[in-house]
Protein backbone atom coordinates (compact mmCIF):
# COMPACT_ATOMS: atom_id res chain seq x y z
CA UNK A 1 0.00 0.00 0.00
CA UNK A 2 1.35 3.89 -0.75
CA UNK A 3 0.78 6.61 1.86
CA UNK A 4 0.82 9.97 0.32
CA UNK A 5 1.29 12.59 2.58
CA UNK A 6 -0.68 16.04 1.59
CA UNK A 7 -4.06 16.68 -0.06
CA UNK A 8 -2.27 19.36 -2.65
CA UNK A 9 -2.40 19.07 -6.13
CA UNK A 10 0.56 17.34 -5.97
CA UNK A 11 -1.02 14.60 -3.09
CA UNK A 12 -3.89 14.42 -5.55
CA UNK A 13 -2.25 13.61 -8.72
CA UNK A 14 0.35 11.51 -6.96
CA UNK A 15 -3.18 9.67 -6.37
CA UNK A 16 -4.38 9.68 -9.65
CA UNK A 17 -1.14 8.18 -10.69
CA UNK A 18 -1.58 5.25 -8.32
CA UNK A 19 -3.28 2.60 -7.37
CA UNK A 20 -4.08 0.97 -3.76
CA UNK A 21 -3.30 4.14 -1.40
CA UNK A 22 -3.97 6.41 1.24
CA UNK A 23 -3.77 9.87 1.31
CA UNK A 24 -3.73 12.56 4.62
CA UNK A 25 -4.39 15.53 4.63
CA UNK A 26 -3.70 17.56 7.84
CA UNK A 27 -6.34 20.43 6.86
CA UNK A 28 -10.13 19.97 6.44
CA UNK A 29 -10.11 20.73 2.60
CA UNK A 30 -7.88 19.29 -0.39
CA UNK A 31 -5.80 21.53 -2.48
CA UNK A 32 -3.73 22.73 -0.50
CA UNK A 33 -2.31 26.68 -1.74
CA UNK A 34 -4.77 25.96 -4.60
CA UNK A 35 -7.76 27.80 -4.21
CA UNK A 36 -10.18 29.61 -5.80
CA UNK A 37 -12.51 31.39 -3.45
CA UNK A 38 -15.98 32.38 -4.71
CA UNK A 39 -17.63 35.42 -3.40
CA UNK A 40 -21.10 36.30 -2.09
CA UNK A 41 -20.75 38.56 -5.24
CA UNK A 42 -20.68 35.68 -7.59
CA UNK A 43 -16.32 36.54 -8.43
CA UNK A 44 -13.40 34.14 -8.16
CA UNK A 45 -10.58 35.52 -6.04
CA UNK A 46 -7.33 33.18 -6.82
CA UNK A 47 -5.71 32.92 -3.67
CA UNK A 48 -2.82 30.91 -4.85
CA UNK A 49 -2.07 29.78 -8.37
CA UNK A 50 -3.49 31.67 -11.46
CA UNK A 51 -2.47 30.62 -14.92
CA UNK A 52 -0.75 27.91 -16.64
CA UNK A 53 1.93 27.40 -18.74
CA UNK A 54 1.17 24.74 -21.44
CA UNK A 55 5.19 24.54 -22.88
CA UNK A 56 7.74 21.32 -22.72
CA UNK A 57 7.48 18.14 -21.00
CA UNK A 58 5.89 19.10 -17.60
CA UNK A 59 3.15 21.48 -19.82
CA UNK A 60 2.08 18.92 -21.65
CA UNK A 61 2.03 16.19 -19.01
CA UNK A 62 -0.76 18.97 -17.29
CA UNK A 63 -2.42 18.85 -20.38
CA UNK A 64 -2.86 15.24 -20.76
CA UNK A 65 -4.34 15.07 -16.91
CA UNK A 66 -6.63 18.09 -17.79
CA UNK A 67 -7.97 15.98 -20.80
CA UNK A 68 -7.61 12.41 -19.11
CA UNK A 69 -10.55 14.80 -16.06
CA UNK A 70 -12.61 15.25 -18.96
CA UNK A 71 -11.68 19.46 -18.10
CA UNK A 72 -10.40 19.60 -22.09
CA UNK A 73 -13.95 21.96 -22.52
CA UNK A 74 -13.28 23.94 -19.28
CA UNK A 75 -10.19 25.18 -20.40
CA UNK A 76 -9.66 29.05 -20.83
CA UNK A 77 -6.50 29.55 -22.93
CA UNK A 78 -4.94 33.18 -23.18
CA UNK A 79 -2.92 33.11 -26.62
CA UNK A 80 0.45 34.47 -27.01
CA UNK A 81 -1.06 38.12 -29.49
CA UNK A 82 -3.53 38.53 -26.44
CA UNK A 83 -2.65 41.92 -24.59
CA UNK A 84 -1.59 40.23 -21.29
CA UNK A 85 1.10 37.65 -22.77
CA UNK A 86 2.45 40.98 -24.65
CA UNK A 87 2.43 43.58 -21.91
CA UNK A 88 4.34 42.52 -19.07
CA UNK A 89 4.79 45.77 -17.05
CA UNK A 90 7.83 46.50 -14.62
CA UNK A 91 6.97 50.00 -11.89
CA UNK A 92 10.63 51.68 -11.50
CA UNK A 93 10.93 55.40 -10.25
CA UNK A 94 7.51 55.83 -10.02
CA UNK A 95 6.06 54.68 -13.12
CA UNK A 96 5.20 51.74 -15.49
CA UNK A 97 7.13 50.70 -17.81
CA UNK A 98 6.31 47.92 -20.74
CA UNK A 99 9.18 45.41 -20.85
CA UNK A 100 10.55 44.34 -24.32
CA UNK A 101 8.29 41.75 -26.16
CA UNK A 102 10.00 41.77 -29.83
CA UNK A 103 13.46 41.58 -31.21
CA UNK A 104 13.05 44.67 -32.41
CA UNK A 105 12.60 46.38 -29.14
CA UNK A 106 16.24 45.46 -28.79
CA UNK A 107 17.75 47.86 -30.66
CA UNK A 108 15.61 51.06 -29.48
CA UNK A 109 16.29 52.36 -25.62
CA UNK A 110 13.20 51.08 -23.24
CA UNK A 111 12.78 53.18 -20.48
CA UNK A 112 13.78 52.59 -17.42
CA UNK A 113 17.01 51.02 -19.15
CA UNK A 114 19.46 53.50 -20.12
CA UNK A 115 20.41 51.98 -23.82
CA UNK A 116 18.95 49.65 -25.95
CA UNK A 117 18.91 46.08 -24.93
CA UNK A 118 21.20 44.75 -27.75
CA UNK A 119 24.48 46.37 -25.37
CA UNK A 120 23.29 43.99 -23.02
CA UNK A 121 23.43 41.03 -25.69
CA UNK A 122 27.06 42.52 -27.25
CA UNK A 123 28.01 42.55 -23.15
CA UNK A 124 27.11 38.62 -23.25
CA UNK A 125 29.35 38.13 -26.26
CA UNK A 126 32.36 40.01 -25.28
CA UNK A 127 32.57 38.92 -21.52
CA UNK A 128 34.86 36.09 -21.11
CA UNK A 129 33.71 33.20 -18.51
CA UNK A 130 34.41 32.19 -14.94
CA UNK A 131 34.67 28.87 -14.47
CA UNK A 132 31.85 28.55 -11.14
CA UNK A 133 29.74 25.51 -9.51
CA UNK A 134 26.77 27.91 -8.65
CA UNK A 135 26.31 31.80 -8.25
CA UNK A 136 23.15 33.93 -7.62
CA UNK A 137 21.42 34.33 -10.64
CA UNK A 138 21.69 38.16 -9.63
CA UNK A 139 25.24 38.00 -9.75
CA UNK A 140 25.44 35.52 -12.98
CA UNK A 141 23.58 38.09 -14.60
CA UNK A 142 24.93 41.21 -14.41
CA UNK A 143 28.06 39.59 -15.09
CA UNK A 144 26.72 38.24 -18.12
CA UNK A 145 24.62 41.18 -19.25
CA UNK A 146 25.10 44.21 -17.07
CA UNK A 147 23.58 45.50 -13.89
CA UNK A 148 20.47 46.77 -15.17
CA UNK A 149 18.97 43.63 -16.55
CA UNK A 150 19.94 42.15 -13.26
CA UNK A 151 18.21 44.88 -11.36
CA UNK A 152 15.06 45.61 -13.55
CA UNK A 153 14.48 42.23 -15.72
CA UNK A 154 15.95 39.49 -13.61
CA UNK A 155 14.88 40.84 -10.07
CA UNK A 156 11.34 41.01 -10.78
CA UNK A 157 11.11 37.99 -12.60
CA UNK A 158 12.30 36.06 -9.55
CA UNK A 159 9.70 37.75 -7.30
CA UNK A 160 6.81 36.68 -9.75
CA UNK A 161 8.18 33.04 -10.02
CA UNK A 162 8.80 32.69 -6.59
CA UNK A 163 9.02 35.89 -4.29
CA UNK A 164 12.31 35.39 -4.04
CA UNK A 165 14.97 37.88 -3.90
CA UNK A 166 17.65 37.00 -6.70
CA UNK A 167 20.40 37.70 -5.12
CA UNK A 168 20.24 34.69 -3.33
CA UNK A 169 18.56 32.53 -5.89
CA UNK A 170 20.26 29.39 -7.77
CA UNK A 171 21.18 30.37 -11.47
CA UNK A 172 22.90 26.46 -11.23
CA UNK A 173 19.17 25.52 -10.54
CA UNK A 174 16.43 28.18 -11.84
CA UNK A 175 18.14 28.69 -15.19
CA UNK A 176 20.75 25.59 -14.96
CA UNK A 177 20.79 25.63 -18.53
CA UNK A 178 21.39 29.02 -19.80
CA UNK A 179 24.68 28.52 -16.71
CA UNK A 180 25.72 25.26 -18.24
CA UNK A 181 25.56 26.38 -21.50
CA UNK A 182 28.04 29.75 -20.29
CA UNK A 183 29.75 27.94 -18.87
CA UNK A 184 30.56 25.62 -21.42
CA UNK A 185 30.86 27.85 -24.52
CA UNK A 186 31.98 30.76 -22.53
CA UNK A 187 28.92 33.12 -23.73
CA UNK A 188 24.99 32.82 -22.85
CA UNK A 189 24.06 33.75 -26.24
CA UNK A 190 27.14 31.80 -28.32
CA UNK A 191 26.45 29.07 -26.05
CA UNK A 192 22.48 28.74 -26.81
CA UNK A 193 23.18 28.89 -30.38
CA UNK A 194 25.74 26.28 -30.84
CA UNK A 195 23.62 24.22 -28.25
CA UNK A 196 20.68 24.49 -30.27
CA UNK A 197 22.26 22.43 -33.30
CA UNK A 198 22.97 19.21 -30.84
CA UNK A 199 19.39 19.37 -29.03
CA UNK A 200 17.20 16.96 -28.83
CA UNK A 201 13.54 17.37 -28.71
CA UNK A 202 11.78 16.18 -25.51
CA UNK A 203 10.00 13.16 -25.43
CA UNK A 204 6.50 14.72 -25.06
CA UNK A 205 3.13 12.83 -24.63
CA UNK A 206 1.12 15.04 -27.40
CA UNK A 207 -2.75 14.62 -26.04
CA UNK A 208 -4.96 16.41 -28.15
CA UNK A 209 -5.14 19.69 -26.15
CA UNK A 210 -1.50 19.93 -26.07
CA UNK A 211 -1.62 19.67 -29.58
CA UNK A 212 -4.29 22.55 -29.73
CA UNK A 213 -2.79 24.37 -27.00
CA UNK A 214 0.35 24.63 -29.81
CA UNK A 215 -1.84 25.33 -32.77
CA UNK A 216 -3.70 27.88 -31.58
CA UNK A 217 -0.44 29.21 -29.83
CA UNK A 218 -1.26 29.29 -25.90
CA UNK A 219 0.78 31.60 -23.70
CA UNK A 220 -0.73 30.18 -20.22
CA UNK A 221 -4.44 28.96 -19.42
CA UNK A 222 -6.94 28.42 -16.84
CA UNK A 223 -10.29 27.00 -15.87
CA UNK A 224 -13.71 27.93 -15.57
CA UNK A 225 -14.15 28.17 -12.20
CA UNK A 226 -10.65 29.04 -11.54
CA UNK A 227 -8.01 26.16 -11.02
CA UNK A 228 -9.70 24.94 -7.56
CA UNK A 229 -11.78 23.43 -10.38
CA UNK A 230 -8.66 21.05 -11.56
CA UNK A 231 -8.51 19.56 -7.08
CA UNK A 232 -12.48 18.95 -7.06
CA UNK A 233 -12.20 17.08 -10.58
CA UNK A 234 -9.15 15.22 -8.99
CA UNK A 235 -10.98 14.38 -6.24
CA UNK A 236 -13.88 13.31 -7.96
CA UNK A 237 -12.04 10.85 -9.87
CA UNK A 238 -9.41 9.33 -7.57
CA UNK A 239 -12.43 9.74 -4.41
CA UNK A 240 -13.57 5.63 -5.64
CA UNK A 241 -9.99 3.66 -5.28
CA UNK A 242 -8.41 6.39 -2.62
CA UNK A 243 -8.86 6.30 1.42
CA UNK A 244 -8.49 9.72 2.31
CA UNK A 245 -8.60 10.84 5.15
CA UNK A 246 -8.77 15.02 5.81
CA UNK A 247 -7.90 16.53 9.45
CA UNK A 248 -5.44 14.11 9.87
CA UNK A 249 -1.82 15.00 9.60
CA UNK A 250 1.11 12.68 9.96
CA UNK A 251 3.18 13.18 12.74
CA UNK A 252 6.14 10.90 12.88
CA UNK A 253 7.54 8.72 10.37
CA UNK A 254 9.61 5.61 11.08
CA UNK A 255 11.33 3.02 8.45
CA UNK A 256 11.59 -0.58 9.06
CA UNK A 257 12.72 -3.46 6.94
CA UNK A 258 9.25 -3.73 5.29
CA UNK A 259 8.29 -0.54 4.89
CA UNK A 260 7.02 2.59 7.08
CA UNK A 261 4.95 2.82 10.27
CA UNK A 262 3.30 6.26 10.36
CA UNK A 263 2.05 7.98 12.99
CA UNK A 264 -1.27 10.40 12.93
CA UNK A 265 -2.44 13.05 15.11
CA UNK A 266 -5.48 11.20 16.60
CA UNK A 267 -2.29 8.68 17.76
CA UNK A 268 -3.53 5.66 15.26
CA UNK A 269 -0.79 4.04 13.92
CA UNK A 270 -0.63 2.94 10.14
CA UNK A 271 1.97 0.73 8.06
CA UNK A 272 2.55 1.38 4.64
CA UNK A 273 5.34 0.07 2.03
CA UNK A 274 5.84 3.12 1.15
CA UNK A 275 5.35 6.92 1.24
CA UNK A 276 5.57 9.83 -1.34
CA UNK A 277 5.95 13.12 0.19
CA UNK A 278 4.27 15.94 -0.92
CA UNK A 279 4.93 18.21 1.89
CA UNK A 280 7.11 20.92 2.15
CA UNK A 281 10.90 19.54 3.16
CA UNK A 282 11.17 21.01 6.32
CA UNK A 283 8.04 19.65 7.23
CA UNK A 284 8.94 16.31 6.17
CA UNK A 285 11.98 16.45 7.73
CA UNK A 286 10.45 17.08 11.18
CA UNK A 287 8.63 14.23 10.96
CA UNK A 288 11.63 11.48 10.27
CA UNK A 289 13.82 14.04 12.09
CA UNK A 290 14.39 11.49 15.25
CA UNK A 291 15.53 8.34 12.84
CA UNK A 292 17.07 10.01 10.50
CA UNK A 293 18.49 13.56 12.16
CA UNK A 294 20.84 13.71 9.21
CA UNK A 295 18.23 13.70 6.65
CA UNK A 296 15.99 15.82 8.94
CA UNK A 297 18.75 18.67 9.03
CA UNK A 298 19.41 18.24 5.19
CA UNK A 299 15.52 18.93 4.01
CA UNK A 300 15.32 21.57 6.83
CA UNK A 301 17.79 23.62 4.77
CA UNK A 302 15.44 24.27 1.90
CA UNK A 303 13.74 27.54 3.33
CA UNK A 304 10.13 28.98 2.16
CA UNK A 305 8.79 32.23 2.45
CA UNK A 306 5.21 33.87 3.37
CA UNK A 307 3.40 36.04 0.97
CA UNK A 308 0.19 37.89 1.87
CA UNK A 309 -2.02 37.95 -1.03
CA UNK A 310 -4.79 40.75 -1.14
CA UNK A 311 -7.67 40.46 -4.25
CA UNK A 312 -9.55 43.52 -4.95
CA UNK A 313 -12.75 43.80 -6.97
CA UNK A 314 -13.86 47.22 -8.67
CA UNK A 315 -17.61 47.41 -9.71
CA UNK A 316 -17.78 49.16 -13.36
CA UNK A 317 -14.38 50.66 -12.44
CA UNK A 318 -12.31 49.81 -15.83
CA UNK A 319 -8.51 49.38 -15.33
CA UNK A 320 -6.26 52.18 -17.56
CA UNK A 321 -3.41 49.22 -18.82
CA UNK A 322 -4.31 46.21 -20.20
CA UNK A 323 -1.77 43.76 -19.50
CA UNK A 324 -0.69 40.89 -17.42
CA UNK A 325 -0.04 43.17 -14.34
CA UNK A 326 3.58 44.93 -13.08
CA UNK A 327 6.11 43.78 -11.01
CA UNK A 328 8.28 46.00 -8.67
CA UNK A 329 11.90 45.62 -8.55
CA UNK A 330 13.44 45.10 -5.03
CA UNK A 331 15.95 48.21 -5.56
CA UNK A 332 12.42 50.19 -6.06
CA UNK A 333 12.24 49.37 -1.65
CA UNK A 334 8.41 49.26 -1.82
CA UNK A 335 6.29 46.89 0.28
CA UNK A 336 5.09 44.87 -2.65
CA UNK A 337 5.97 42.64 -4.78
CA UNK A 338 3.53 43.32 -8.00
CA UNK A 339 -0.08 43.36 -8.48
CA UNK A 340 -1.75 40.96 -11.72
CA UNK A 341 -4.61 42.13 -13.51
CA UNK A 342 -6.96 39.06 -13.33
CA UNK A 343 -9.71 40.45 -15.03
CA UNK A 344 -7.66 41.10 -18.09
CA UNK A 345 -6.58 37.75 -18.25
CA UNK A 346 -10.09 35.96 -17.34
CA UNK A 347 -12.84 39.14 -17.29
CA UNK A 348 -15.70 38.72 -15.28
CA UNK A 349 -18.25 41.22 -16.16
CA UNK A 350 -17.87 44.66 -15.99
CA UNK A 351 -15.81 44.08 -12.68
CA UNK A 352 -11.75 44.87 -12.16
CA UNK A 353 -10.54 42.28 -10.27
CA UNK A 354 -6.38 43.03 -8.60
CA UNK A 355 -3.81 40.85 -7.33
CA UNK A 356 -1.51 42.13 -4.77
CA UNK A 357 1.38 40.15 -3.96
CA UNK A 358 3.24 41.02 -0.85
CA UNK A 359 6.31 39.94 1.10
CA UNK A 360 7.74 36.87 0.13
CA UNK A 361 11.72 37.56 0.84
CA UNK A 362 11.07 40.22 1.96
CA UNK A 363 7.88 39.17 4.59
CA UNK A 364 9.74 39.53 7.83
CA UNK A 365 11.24 43.47 6.82
CA UNK A 366 7.76 45.00 5.88
CA UNK A 367 5.11 43.13 7.38
CA UNK A 368 6.15 41.58 11.04
CA UNK A 369 3.84 41.99 13.36
CA UNK A 370 1.20 44.15 10.48
CA UNK A 371 -2.59 42.95 10.94
CA UNK A 372 -4.75 41.91 8.13
CA UNK A 373 -6.37 45.67 7.91
CA UNK A 374 -3.04 47.01 7.95
CA UNK A 375 -1.83 44.76 5.11
CA UNK A 376 -5.08 45.39 3.00
CA UNK A 377 -4.09 49.23 3.45
CA UNK A 378 -0.59 49.56 2.20
CA UNK A 379 -2.23 47.14 -0.97
CA UNK A 380 -5.20 49.67 -1.90
CA UNK A 381 -2.29 52.70 -1.32
CA UNK A 382 0.06 51.78 -3.98
CA UNK A 383 -3.13 50.40 -6.55
CA UNK A 384 -4.82 54.12 -5.69
CA UNK A 385 -1.39 55.95 -6.71
CA UNK A 386 -0.06 53.37 -9.52
CA UNK A 387 -2.81 52.25 -10.84
CA UNK A 388 -5.60 55.38 -10.32
CA UNK A 389 -7.83 53.07 -8.87
CA UNK A 390 -10.24 53.85 -6.13
CA UNK A 391 -8.92 54.29 -2.54
CA UNK A 392 -11.49 51.64 -1.19
CA UNK A 393 -12.42 48.47 -3.35
CA UNK A 394 -16.05 47.10 -3.24
CA UNK A 395 -14.60 43.87 -2.41
CA UNK A 396 -11.45 42.11 -0.86
CA UNK A 397 -9.91 39.59 0.59
CA UNK A 398 -6.94 39.14 2.67
CA UNK A 399 -4.60 35.99 2.67
CA UNK A 400 -1.03 35.45 4.59
CA UNK A 401 0.38 32.33 2.67
CA UNK A 402 2.26 31.12 5.89
CA UNK A 403 6.35 29.36 4.24
CA UNK A 404 3.87 28.49 1.03
CA UNK A 405 6.40 29.39 -1.58
CA UNK A 406 10.68 27.38 -1.13
CA UNK A 407 13.30 29.28 -2.21
CA UNK A 408 16.07 27.44 -4.58
CA UNK A 409 18.87 29.17 -3.15
CA UNK A 410 22.84 29.22 -3.49
CA UNK A 411 23.71 24.82 -3.84
CA UNK A 412 20.18 24.01 -3.55
CA UNK A 413 20.80 21.50 -6.71
CA UNK A 414 23.78 19.75 -4.60
CA UNK A 415 21.59 20.06 -1.35
CA UNK A 416 18.57 18.06 -3.46
CA UNK A 417 21.23 15.66 -4.50
CA UNK A 418 22.37 15.20 -1.06
CA UNK A 419 18.82 14.23 0.48
CA UNK A 420 18.55 11.47 -2.84
CA UNK A 421 21.83 10.02 -1.86
CA UNK A 422 20.97 9.69 1.76
CA UNK A 423 17.48 7.98 0.96
CA UNK A 424 19.29 5.71 -1.73
CA UNK A 425 21.97 4.79 0.90
CA UNK A 426 19.72 3.88 3.43
CA UNK A 427 17.22 2.13 1.13
CA UNK A 428 14.08 4.30 2.69
CA UNK A 429 10.93 3.54 0.91
CA UNK A 430 10.31 7.31 0.67
CA UNK A 431 9.52 9.10 -2.68
CA UNK A 432 9.88 13.14 -2.77
CA UNK A 433 7.46 15.28 -4.64
CA UNK A 434 5.75 18.66 -4.31
CA UNK A 435 7.66 22.19 -5.13
CA UNK A 436 10.61 21.97 -2.52
CA UNK A 437 12.97 20.09 -4.86
CA UNK A 438 12.31 20.65 -8.47
CA UNK A 439 10.01 23.19 -9.76
CA UNK A 440 7.91 25.50 -8.27
CA UNK A 441 5.14 25.62 -11.05
CA UNK A 442 1.92 23.75 -11.23
CA UNK A 443 3.12 21.73 -13.83
CA UNK A 444 6.80 20.95 -12.13
CA UNK A 445 4.27 19.71 -9.45
CA UNK A 446 2.30 17.60 -11.11
CA UNK A 447 5.01 15.58 -13.08
CA UNK A 448 6.85 15.23 -9.94
CA UNK A 449 4.10 12.99 -8.75
CA UNK A 450 4.10 11.28 -11.88
CA UNK A 451 7.66 10.65 -11.58
CA UNK A 452 7.31 9.56 -7.83
CA UNK A 453 4.48 7.09 -9.22
CA UNK A 454 7.02 6.00 -11.83
CA UNK A 455 9.59 5.04 -9.62
CA UNK A 456 7.73 2.89 -7.00
CA UNK A 457 6.68 0.89 -9.94
CA UNK A 458 10.32 0.55 -11.67
CA UNK A 459 11.42 -0.35 -8.31
CA UNK A 460 8.58 -3.21 -8.03
CA UNK A 461 9.94 -4.54 -11.05
CA UNK A 462 13.07 -4.29 -10.35
CA UNK A 463 12.79 -6.50 -7.07
CA UNK A 464 10.59 -9.07 -8.74
CA UNK A 465 13.03 -9.41 -11.69
CA UNK A 466 15.66 -10.38 -9.46
CA UNK A 467 13.49 -12.81 -7.40
CA UNK A 468 12.55 -14.61 -9.90
C1 LIG B 1 0.59 32.75 -3.96
C2 LIG B 1 1.02 31.68 -4.92
C3 LIG B 1 0.86 31.89 -6.29
C4 LIG B 1 1.24 30.89 -7.19
N1 LIG B 1 1.03 31.09 -8.53
C5 LIG B 1 1.30 30.09 -9.40
C6 LIG B 1 0.90 30.21 -10.77
O1 LIG B 1 0.27 31.19 -11.18
N2 LIG B 1 1.21 29.18 -11.61
C7 LIG B 1 1.85 28.05 -11.19
O2 LIG B 1 2.12 27.15 -12.01
N3 LIG B 1 2.21 27.90 -9.87
C8 LIG B 1 1.94 28.88 -8.98
N4 LIG B 1 2.23 28.72 -7.65
C9 LIG B 1 2.89 27.48 -7.20
C10 LIG B 1 1.90 26.32 -6.97
O3 LIG B 1 0.66 26.82 -6.54
C11 LIG B 1 2.44 25.39 -5.88
O4 LIG B 1 3.73 24.96 -6.18
C12 LIG B 1 1.56 24.16 -5.71
O5 LIG B 1 0.22 24.53 -5.47
C13 LIG B 1 2.11 23.29 -4.58
O6 LIG B 1 1.24 22.21 -4.39
P1 LIG B 1 1.64 21.01 -3.43
O7 LIG B 1 0.51 20.04 -3.44
O8 LIG B 1 2.98 20.50 -3.77
O9 LIG B 1 1.82 21.68 -2.00
P2 LIG B 1 0.70 22.32 -0.95
O10 LIG B 1 -0.29 23.03 -1.77
O11 LIG B 1 1.54 22.99 0.03
O12 LIG B 1 0.05 21.00 -0.36
C14 LIG B 1 0.62 20.29 0.71
C15 LIG B 1 -0.53 19.79 1.59
O13 LIG B 1 0.03 19.04 2.69
C16 LIG B 1 -0.76 19.28 3.85
N5 LIG B 1 0.07 18.94 5.01
C17 LIG B 1 1.04 19.67 5.60
N6 LIG B 1 1.59 18.99 6.65
C18 LIG B 1 0.96 17.79 6.69
C19 LIG B 1 1.11 16.62 7.52
N7 LIG B 1 2.01 16.57 8.50
N8 LIG B 1 0.30 15.55 7.27
C20 LIG B 1 -0.62 15.59 6.25
N9 LIG B 1 -0.79 16.66 5.45
C21 LIG B 1 -0.01 17.74 5.65
C22 LIG B 1 -1.12 20.76 3.74
O14 LIG B 1 -2.28 21.05 4.50
C23 LIG B 1 -1.36 20.92 2.23
O15 LIG B 1 -2.72 20.76 1.88
C24 LIG B 1 1.83 29.68 -6.72
C25 LIG B 1 1.99 29.48 -5.34
C26 LIG B 1 1.57 30.45 -4.44
C27 LIG B 1 1.72 30.20 -2.98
Amino acid sequence: MSLILGGGITGLSAAFYNTSITLLESGARLGGWVRSLQTPEGLIFEQGPRTIRPRGKPGANTLKLIEDLGLEDHVIPIQSNHATAQNRLIYVNNKLHKLPSSVWALFKTLTPFSKPLIFAVLHDLRTKSVPKSDESLYDFTSRRFGQEIADYAISSMICGICAGDAKKISVNFLMSYVFEVEQKYGSVIKGVIKDSKNKKADDIEQSDLYRRAKLEKWSVWSVQGGLESVVNALDEKVKDKVNIKTNTAATNLEFHDKGVQVTLSNNEQLEANHVISSLPAPKLGTLLHKQHPELGNLLNTIEHVNVAVVNLAYDNVPLKENAFGFLVPPKENLPILGVIFDSCCFPQNDWTILTVMMGGAWFEKYFTGKSKEEILDIACKYVHEILHMPRKPHVHHVDILKECIPQYTLGHKSRVEQINNYIQKHQLPLYLAGASYNGVGINDVILSSKQAVDDIKWQHWGAHAQAA
